[in-house]
């Protein structure tokens, strides 16, 4: 049967199946194929691929297969995995627990379930969770090599960001100044510094910069790595003109953060700013808020910012006609 694969050099064969793997992309229900000097990997979707990689159809054999949630149901389920702590969103209590139940009997790795119980709410965007199954809320998530620490009753975090999270970190260079505004628990803080950034993480919450600089030590680049909890305008003085590189993942209110942005960019910066915006105008909105703060930063002391934008990227749909956006913009002083 055909089935999409990364198609790689034999001679990569095993870096492309790890890569695959810590983005959670691999089809475990089929088998990898070689043939000639190609190895063909398969995945489970096929658009989540970075860019760097080739995606074709190859034929792939099936695997002797584990028993999925998917098997013990009579509904298909959806469900999310942050490490052992498998996520579910159900409204009906009986179908969370049907599908809670099928999770423990199957042989996803699981030590706890649980249901979505309200919205992600307020200025440090955490939500209530139902736990079904297990007793804790605390987890250790893999992610494009790298480990994070995440107790989801107490911080942000999503694994639906990692293919993002790793287009963006994938531009560091050695040697950068990088400065997270809204750093959560280190998500893009930690793989800068892996590329030999140095990286600053500023978090309101100071369970998340707890976890930060904990998650700094477990992958070793605490020496590079500052977390400060702080409400980030706090910063500005002290980072003034720093940052090569700024990430603003606040979406519904990164606009206004933006004045601190152009305090904390350098000479030269690139800005990555992710917005929820309607799908008619998804980047309007954005551009146009960052030219203005540009501008409005020369009226002061300083002379203001050229704003290029480099990349215009549809991260996700968010909610019906809504998407998360993400703007790659250069920030050059005049
Ligand atoms: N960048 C992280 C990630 O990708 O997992 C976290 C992003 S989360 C959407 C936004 C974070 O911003 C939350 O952890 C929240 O506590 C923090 N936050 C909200 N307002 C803030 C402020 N004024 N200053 C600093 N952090 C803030």
């Amino acid at each position: 049967m055909q089935s999409p694969c990364v198609r790689a050099p034999r001679t990569d064969g095993e870096a492309v199946r790890q890569q695959l793997e810590d983005a959670e992309l691999l089809d475990r229900d089929r088998r990898i194929a070689v043939e000639g000097e190609d190895i063909f990997v398969p995945i489970v979707d096929p658009d989540a691929v970075p860019a760097d990689l080739e995606v074709v159809d190859h034929a792939t054999g099936e695997r002797e297969t584990q028993t999925m949630p998917a098997d013990l149901l009579a509904f298909e389920p959806s469900y999310e995995r942050v490490g052992e702590v498998v996520v579910i969103d159900e409204d009906d209590p009986e179908r969370a627990r049907a599908l809670a139940d099928a999770i423990v009997a199957s042989d996803v790795p699981v030590a706890s379930v649980l249901n979505r119980a309200s919205k992600i709410e307020g200025e440090l965007r955490v939500r209530e969770w139902e736990v079904l199954y297990g007793d804790s809320t605390e987890t250790v998530h893999r992610e494009y090599g790298c480990e994070y620490a995440v107790d989801l009753a107490q911080v942000f975090f999503s694994p639906r960001l990692a293919t993002e999270r790793h287009r963006v970190t994938e531009q560091v260079e050695s040697g950068e100044q990088v400065f997270d505004m809204f750093a959560g628990v280190g998500p893009f803080v930690i793989p800068a510094a892996k590329r030999g950034a140095e990286s600053v993480g500023v978090d309101k919450n100071p369970v998340a910069i707890e976890y930060l600089d904990a998650n700094a030590e477990r992958n070793g680049v605490a020496e590079q790595v500052t977390g400060i909890t702080a409400d980030v305008r706090e910063t500005t003085n002290e980072y003034a003109d720093w940052a090569d590189r700024l990430v603003m993942n606040l979406p519904h209110s990164a606009d206004e953060f933006l004045d601190a942005a152009m305090v904390l960019a350098g000479e030269e910066c690139v800005l990555h700013y992710y917005d929820i915006q309607h799908e008619d105008d998804p980047f309007g909105p954005g551009i146009e808020a960052i030219e203005a703060a540009a501008d409005a930063a020369g009226e002061e002391d300083t002379p203001g910012y050229d704003v290029t934008v480099e990349t215009e990227r549809v991260v996700r749909s968010y909610a019906p006609h809504e998407v998360n956006v993400c703007l790659d913009v250069r920030l050059s002083r005049r």
